[in-house]
């Protein structure tokens, strides 16, 4: 273990240094994996059986979405989430954008990004070449881990090897951004295996993306069950706080700066494209099963059917297959700003927040962001009531408990946008 340097002293980037995303972002829920991994708890089925006539199904009724939610969105990401996005047939993410740009949801020639699974990479030797063919920009690889007995804790289905194998395949085929998704927090893992590990992904070549999470046990999944019966499965919250600190001491070293409290970048153009839109609150679209959405001039979230035939037997009937609606009122909009923002390096603009919300609500909190400052959780840069608030890697780690001690009580509670 090398000495570190205090992290109050780690200077976050710039607010200047990439320009905040402006233009919407559209995501596309893809809910099939082969399997389903015991921690997962998302809106996914297993593709068995019949795969390639569900998939079919899933697409036909995807495109119909598109043309029922036709409108002028412009957007300039096309995010392939799920699930597993690379179990989708070769032609199937330039269809959809295609779709997507003649019905007005995406703009000319959008960056498509999609989620895959290291062993489906290894199993198609000329899969990247496809989707750089398709016009796929950048891949989020689900690694997870790199030691083998916490791959198989996760219940995945790859191996380390299986991961250089499929990052090499992607950076050969010319993929732009390369994303590695790690998970870390498993029962038992040290600060050093943890190190070892992230070592080891910043160092494959062609990764210029990472992106850290905390393992988050949900109640209903395999682990949650297993929880309930009293076994241990992820670290304390005090060894969290560790870990957390090594992901961000250990990839700070590595090359990769952290843009938010769980994503680093080699380079700032490295930073998630798509991702930054839902920390900015730029509107975005999701079309698929349990896909959420978000209108920031309405303060409106609405999200999809979650379950896979819901989702298709709206659609058949030619209806919007929205499950339900909210609407923010400006309240609830700032405090999610807050825990958004406060996340993030950009950090907080003052000057906007009191322009959305009342320089009330600045003022009533000077006090309490100067004792941020001084407890080395946030720098202030600029003046008081229009600068910026910058979290420290310190003040990163404890965003969420920061948003929360904002005095909002200036605030009206109405059900209108702010
Ligand atoms: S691959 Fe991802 S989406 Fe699929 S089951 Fe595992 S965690 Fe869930």
């Amino acid at each position: 273990m090398t000495d570190r340097p205090d992290s109050t002293s780690l200077p976050p980037d710039l607010p200047t240094e990439t320009p905040e995303p402006a233009a919407p972002g559209l995501y596309v829920h893809v809910p099939f994996c082969s399997r389903i991994c015991p921690y997962c708890d998302f809106a996914v089925t297993p593709l068995g059986g019949p795969g390639s006539e569900r998939l079919d199904r899933y697409r036909q009724a995807l495109l119909q979405e598109l043309e029922l939610r036709a409108a002028a969105l412009g957007a300039d990401t096309v995010y392939f989430g799920g699930g597993t996005p690379s179990l989708a047939p070769a032609g199937f993410f330039r269809e959809v954008a295609s779709a997507a740009v003649e019905r007005g949801l995406a703009s000319p020639s959008p960056f498509v990004f999609l989620e895959a699974n290291p062993e489906d990479l290894v199993h198609d030797p000329d899969l990247a070449r496809r989707w750089a063919a398709e016009g796929v920009w950048g891949v989020s690889l689900g690694v997870q881990a790199l030691d083998e007995s916490r791959l198989r804790f996760l219940g995945r289905a790859h191996n380390a090897s299986d991961v250089a194998v499929a990052v090499s395949r992607l950076a050969e085929a010319g993929i732009p951004w390369i994303s590695a998704d790690l998970i870390y927090g498993t029962a038992g893992q040290t600060p050093d295996s943890l190190r070892e590990e992230l070592v080891a992904i910043a160092a494959l070549p062609g990764v210029n993306h990472i992106s850290a999470y905390e393992l988050s046990i949900e109640p209903g999944t395999p682990f949650g069950r297993r929880q309930a019966r009293g076994e241990t499965l992820a670290v304390r919250s005090d060894h969290a706080s560790a870990l957390f600190r090594e992901v961000h001491e250990t990839l700070r070293e590595s090359g990769f700066a952290a843009y938010e409290a769980c994503n680093f970048a080699a380079a700032p153009e490295f930073r998630s494209r798509h991702n930054r839109k839902y920390w900015s609150l730029v509107e975005y679209l999701g079309v698929g099963p349990s896909a959420h959405s978000f209108a920031p001039e309405r303060g409106e979230r609405f999200w999809n059917q979650r379950a896979f035939d819901d989702w298709e037997e709206a659609i058949l009937r030619g209806e919007e297959p929205t499950a339900e609606r909210e609407t923010l009122c400006s309240h609830e909009r700032a405090l999610e700003e807050l825990f958004l923002r406060l996340r993030t390096t950009d950090g907080l603009p003052l000057g906007r927040f009191a322009a959305r919300y009342g320089e009330a609500v600045v003022r009533a909190n000077r006090r309490l962001f100067r004792d941020w400052r001084d407890r080395g959780l946030v720098q202030l840069r600029g003046d008081e009531l229009r600068g910026w608030l910058l979290p420290t890697r310190d003040g990163l780690a404890v965003a969420d408990a920061l948003a929360r001690e904002v005095n909002l009580d200036a605030l009206a509670h109405d059900r209108n946008a702010a």
